[in-house]
């Protein structure tokens, strides 16, 4: 295949990727987004196997890659559970930051079948340039990710792990990473350790940079990492020439790091200092605090008494609805309800349940029509008008902490004011704190009222009370 073609269709491959990017902004034209994706990814492949002449051990090699991988990642999509996903989308993001290591390393050792070997056999300045950025990135990528991984899949406590003097650490390892690519770039790609130094101190600074980082703030964590293992790929895509992975590389780190401004500014934190990792620390636990009063606990029936006698019924969905399955019962619920003549609408906040846009995925499974689900700030004025809040399987999205108490680890973070409706139903297990880890005031409101009970269950029950 000649450059010119496979330039091209690599050109064609990444307006595709854009095209997906585009797509998967809204959840009408997410599936469309992702057939694009598809598409773009299987033309990259094939136009990157013709564009340069392989013998048949390669062919096979990569066939073999390309058939493991994409057998594992099958298995692996059709097995995990929907409330998994976050974790899921951390361990893919280590093995992007891994290759990225692997890459560089495999280019740093036979430059010749990279073509980035200059006249004398040494590393040409740049690639070396090139591949010590991807390396390092790819390296802080994959253990950040893993880190994330564990704390995400409750392996590691969520709470933030604060070492002293955590900020003067992570800028003594940057600088020696730094140091460490002077010295590599001057040695002509010779000092191998400088390297694998900078490859390991990276791996320190992907664990010093997520450890600090409490429950509340994962959602701007997930997609950091997500940005990072984007601008890792890209610094390779310089190094092999390959427009295709320099695109889609830059293409993931622009969209990642556009998604963490996003959720910085839905949570109110500041984008600077969670790129640093130090957005986690937080004031004194307000965590510690013990239940505040006694709460009210109603039944299904009481509920669908309540609820169908309303005007104006805001379900707010969270990560409970996720793990129940709540969301065709909850539909079905609004249905009956709409059929009353009651105005339902559905609050999403934008870190609701455990990955951007979980909740958005969950109900339009469930064909609630677009055009009733609002995001916070669209809806948060409405409370006041409703006759009634129904929470779902949320708790720290409508946690008043956030407003009231500057001592609260999440702090500052916009909340759905539910409080302001007419009456609260919270339908959870128990009197529980969310993933933060905060008590939440609300369950001991003299106008809340606790469902206790599975999500789904409980959303059946109403079904049945309706019926
Ligand atoms: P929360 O984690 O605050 O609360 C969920 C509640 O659901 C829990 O309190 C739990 O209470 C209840 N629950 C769990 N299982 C069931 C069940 N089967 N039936 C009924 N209730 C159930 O969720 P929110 O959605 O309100 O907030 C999301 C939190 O997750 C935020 O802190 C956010 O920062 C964080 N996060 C978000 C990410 C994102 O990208 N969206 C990523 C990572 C973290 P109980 O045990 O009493 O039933």
């Amino acid at each position: 295949m000649s450059a010119n073609l496979a330039a091209l269709l690599y050109l064609g491959s990444g307006i595709l990727f854009i095209m997906a990017l585009r797509g998967l902004s809204s959840p009408e034209t997410a599936r469309q987004g992702n057939f694009y994706g598809m598409a773009g990814m299987a033309i990259a492949i094939v136009t990157t196997l013709f564009a340069v002449n392989l013998d048949f051990m390669s062919i096979l090699l990569i066939i073999g890659g390309v058939a493991i991988g994409g057998a594992a990642g099958a298995v692996i999509a059709k097995r995990i559970p929907m409330t998994a996903m976050p974790q899921l989308v951390a361990a893919f993001h280590s093995l992007v930051g891994m290759a990225a290591v692997l890459v560089a390393a495999a280019a740093l050792y036979a430059p010749e079948a990279f073509h980035i070997a200059g006249p004398l056999g040494n590393l040409k300045t740049l690639s070396l340039l090139e591949l010590s950025l991807g390396t390092a990135i790819g390296a802080i990528t994959f253990s950040g990710s893993v880190i994330a991984f564990a704390k995400l899949n409750g392996n590691m406590s969520g709470a933030p792990i604060l070492l002293p003097a955590r900020h003067l650490i992570n800028i003594g390892l940057g600088v020696f990473i730094l140091v460490m690519m002077a010295f590599l770039m001057a040695s002509g790609g010779d000092a191998k350790l400088a390297f694998w130094l900078i490859t390991i101190t990276a791996f320190i600074v992907g664990v010093t940079l997520i450890i600090p980082i409490g429950g509340a703030d994962m959602p701007v964590v997930v997609s950091m990492l997500n940005s990072y293992s984007g601008w890792a790929a890209a610094a390779l895509g310089f190094t092999l020439e390959n427009t295709a992975l320099l695109v889609t590389g830059a293409l993931v780190g622009s969209s990642g790091a556009i998604l963490s401004y996003i959720m910085c500014k839905g949570m109110n934190r500041s984008f600077v200092s969670v790129i640093l990792g130090g957005f986690g620390e937080t004031g004194d636990a307000a965590a510690a605090a013990g239940p505040q009063g006694t709460a009210k606990q109603g039944s299904a029936e009481d509920a669908a008494f309540v609820m169908k006698n309303a005007g104006k019924v805001i379900i707010v969905p969270g990560y409970g609805m996720a793990v129940a399955q709540a969301q065709h019962a909850l539909k079905e619920m609004a249905d009956i309800l709409k059929e009353e003549g009651v105005d339902v609408a559905y609050a999403i906040h934008p870190v609701a349940g455990r990955m951007p846009g979980h909740m958005n995925v969950l109900l339009a499974e469930a064909q609630v029509p677009y055009d009733e689900v609002f995001e916070l700030e669209d809806i948060n004025s409405d409370f006041a008008n409703a006759d009634v809040a129904f929470v779902i399987g949320a708790n720290d999205v409508t946690n008043p902490a956030a407003e009231d108490d500057p001592s609260s680890p999440i702090y500052g973070m916009p909340v759905l004011q539910v409080w302001k409706a007419r009456t609260v139903f919270f339908v959870k297990r128990s009197l529980g704190s969310g993933y933060a880890g905060v008590e939440n005031p609300l369950f001991f409101r003299d106008n809340t009222m606790m469902l206790l009970g599975d999500a789904k269950k409980m959303a059946e029950s109403i079904v049945k009370s309706l019926e």
